[in-house]
């Protein structure tokens, strides 16, 4: 067992950092769409909209653990979390599932995907389909000119900016979990209607958005995996999106408790140091202690994926301890910097309400426990 980062994992993330930080120093978070899309130019800069991508296709072909640490690096040294996460988003749920299951003519699209030129969102979630994912409603209909599709999506992170979309409809409604088949459906294509951003709590630079068919006619091709294969798309595609995106907040987390420590040692009150008392300092000590533990987890779920072992089990774990991890910690940090954190320009408060939601999306903590008690024999 070596607990040791190599020589050529720490060189890049060293790079990394220093890339994001060249770029994203001055960077302010905005919600304007054309800012979002000048933020992912800058993120493709730094090498990050590729990290998972084969070289073929000019990524960086990295695999699980080594995209983790990339979005560690990018998490710790980037504090729009929103993008972060859509960066992420974007590889995790998109990029491969195309790149595992694409045809030839699927797979042109990696290229643009790595370069952050073509930015892509995941459609899975509808109105009445949310953790049952059995109950999606859309349909793709298989035709002379290709798969017609039908259906609206009600959540879909990077929809405004997106160029392509990996969406999943019913072929076959009497199959079940074998009659979902999974598309990767180009924006420009007629019968694709994007809504207006959907207004959040948090993790404002990644736009989200409905996506909606209307009779879209998705040429064969673009169908990934096989007919009714999309039931295993999308949980292959889960097993890298729960193990590997929330990397990018266990680097939040140690951005974030630098900020502690250094408040802790600079803020003054009754003629001391704040860090000088136990209630302070303890505090500082639980949040290291979630952040390292929920680490740990995260690094041997995305290793066993790497190892070709997707353990759902540690998977879910890992999800569970990072997101709770992320929120318990920013609640800490909230009330470590009083009412100063309550200010929006110290960006503590940001840090909370990019937190929350991770307990929600790529499957609820609730979701998690079914999985972890199922594998445990109940
Ligand atoms: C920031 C953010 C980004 C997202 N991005 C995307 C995206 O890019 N693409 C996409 O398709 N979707 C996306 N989603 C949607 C996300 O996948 C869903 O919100 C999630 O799957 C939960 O579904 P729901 O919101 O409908 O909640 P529901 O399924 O309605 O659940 C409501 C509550 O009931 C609980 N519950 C439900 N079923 C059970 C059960 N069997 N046992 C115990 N408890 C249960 C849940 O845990 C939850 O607490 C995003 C969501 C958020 C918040």
């Amino acid at each position: 067992m070596d607990f040791e980062p190599s020589p050529i994992q720490r060189e890049r993330c060293a790079e990394i950092s220093a890339a994001v930080l060249e770029r994203f120093a001055e960077h302010e978070t905005s919600t304007d769409p054309e800012q979002v899309r000048l933020a992912w130019k800058d993120a493709a800069a730094a090498g990050l909209t590729g990290l998972c991508v084969s070289q073929e296709y000019g990524g960086a072909g990295l695999r699980a653990l080594d995209t983790a640490l990339a979005l560690e690096a990018f998490g710790r040294s980037c504090t729009d979390m929103g993008l972060v996460f859509g960066v992420a988003a974007h590889l995790l749920s998109c990029a491969v599932p195309v790149q595992d299951f694409g045809t030839a003519a699927a797979k042109e699209l990696l290229a643009g995907m790595a370069a952050g030129d073509v930015v892509a969102g995941n459609a899975m979630t509808e109105d009445e389909a949310g953790s049952d994912i059995g109950r999606i409603r859309s349909t793709a209909t298989l035709t002379d000119e290709g798969y017609v599709l039908h259906g609206e999506k009600s959540f879909v992170s990077n929809g405004p900016i997106s160029d392509v979309f990996v969406t999943y409809a019913v072929t076959d409604p009497t199959a079940g979990f074998l009659g979902v088949s999974a598309f990767a459906v180009p924006r420009e294509l007629d019968g694709v209607v994007v809504g207006e951003p959907l207004r959040k709590m948090g993790l404002d630079g990644c736009l989200a958005a409905r996506v909606r068919f209307e009779g879209c006619v998705v040429p064969a091709e673009y169908l990934l995996g096989s007919e009714g294969g999309g039931g295993a798309i999308f949980q292959h595609s889960m097993a890298w999106e729960r193990g590997v995106l929330f990397a990018g907040y266990l680097g939040q987390m140690a951005r974030q408790l630098a900020e502690c420590v250094d408040h802790a040692n600079n803020r003054r009150q009754f003629g001391q140091k704040i860090g000088g008392f136990q209630a302070v300092s303890h505090k500082i000590a639980r949040m290291r202690q979630r952040l390292e533990s929920a680490r740990l987890m995260l690094y041997r779920a995305c290793w066993l994926l790497d190892q070709g072992r997707t353990d759902v089990v540690a998977i879910a774990m890992a999800k569970t301890a990072v997101s709770e991890a992320a929120i318990a910690n920013s609640l800490d940090a909230m009330q470590l910097f009083g009412s100063m954190g309550y200010l929006v320009d110290a960006g503590i408060e940001g840090q909370l309400r990019d937190s929350l939601p991770t307990t929600i999306f790529s499957g609820t903590t609730e979701i998690q426990m079914e999985l972890i008690a199922r594998g445990t024999g109940l």
